[in-house]
């Protein structure tokens, strides 16, 4: 008995030395359920949307009834015009087809395309302090102006031509959101905290339960998109199930799957899909790994997050 249990301990501390990434992480708690093992992600979960959202009726699940998105006052910089209706009748090869083209158009000598797009942000790795994407206008939602990263949005309109195409309708609930309107949003939710009461340390993480501390929402980066309707539910519908059955031919993921809140910090967000580039999109759809997983990455650097709750706390 003691022999075993000598044997399990140098297991655990192998597996500790070892672990770093989630996939590994997730074989220790499948092996050793008593052992206690430090969870990748030490901020609180949090749904990086920061519209207050009403919960629809069951009975009509892919109509949008989320509340009207917060308007982005920071105006972004608009490098090509939305597409032409007329694109769509004229090319006659397919969207899938030239999403493929396209991507081969930024293939390196490893055949990966979108290099670029392979990057981790989140609670751990927020964006870099200052740097901001340039943007292309994909759509309306609510007569409002929708953008993405200018090297990510024709892939996203390339999908939406797709989905048409097959019966589906991919409505642009929410795209790139500023660092300053977010950070408007947390402020905001922070002060109202304060004024019911609450210690600066317990308004602060309350709101940090809600909204994404700024810079560390890939909306920030231009690169996500929350499609028709920020609801679990969303999952049940023909529209999620197309995304998730071709998202990856047009290089995004879901990126916060079902039961991987302890990898990646964000709640089960079915609606948000993530443009990673064609080929690690293929990869991760394949292997079913979160992005964290996928890129080996545990906890990063989060002195701009504690840098953050400092300055807000001590307003
Ligand atoms: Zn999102």
């Amino acid at each position: 008995m003691i022999r075993k249990m000598m044997g399990t301990a140098l297991i655990v501390m192998i597996l500790l030395n070892t672990a770093c990434n989630g996939v590994e992480q997730r074989a220790e708690e499948v092996r050793l359920p008593m052992i206690e093992i430090p969870t990748i992600v030490t901020t609180p979960p949090v749904t990086e949307v920061t519209a207050i959202v009403t919960m629809p009726p069951v009975t009509e699940p892919t109509v949008i009834r989320t509340a009207p998105p917060v308007i982005e006052t920071t105006p972004p910089v608009i490098e090509t015009s939305p597409p032409s209706p007329a694109n769509n009748v004229v090319v006659s090869d397919s969207p899938l087809q030239r999403a493929s083209n396209l991507a081969a158009e930024s293939m390196n000598s490893a055949g990966v395309d979108n290099s670029w797009a392979l990057w981790l942000i989140n609670a751990n790795n927020p964006m870099p302090p200052g740097s901001s994407p340039n943007l292309t206008l994909i759509g309306t939602y609510n007569s409002q102006n929708r953008y993405l990263d200018s090297r990510a949005a024709p892939f996203a309109l390339l999908m939406m031509e797709a989905a048409r195409n097959d019966g589906i309708t991919l409505t642009l609930v929410s795209t790139f959101r500023s660092i300053e309107r977010q950070t408007i949003n947390f402020l905001s939710r922070y002060e109202n905290a304060i004024s019911r009461g609450l210690s600066p340390d317990a308004a602060f993480d309350y709101t940090a339960s809600m909204i994404a501390i700024p810079g560390t929402s890939e909306h920030n980066a231009g690169v996500a998109i929350d499609f028709n309707w920020i609801d679990e539910r969303f999952d049940q519908t023909e529209t999620f199930r197309w995304l998730r059955d071709n998202a990856h031919n047009f290089g995004f993921i879901l990126r916060y799957p079902r039961n991987t809140t302890h990898i990646t910090g964000i709640i089960y967000e079915p609606w948000h899909f993530r443009f990673v580039g064609l080929y690690h999109a293929a990869k991760i759809h394949e292997s079913g790994l979160t992005l964290e997983e996928y890129m080996g990455v545990c906890a990063g650097d989060n002195s701009v997050v504690a840098a953050f709750r400092n300055q807000t706390i001590n307003r």
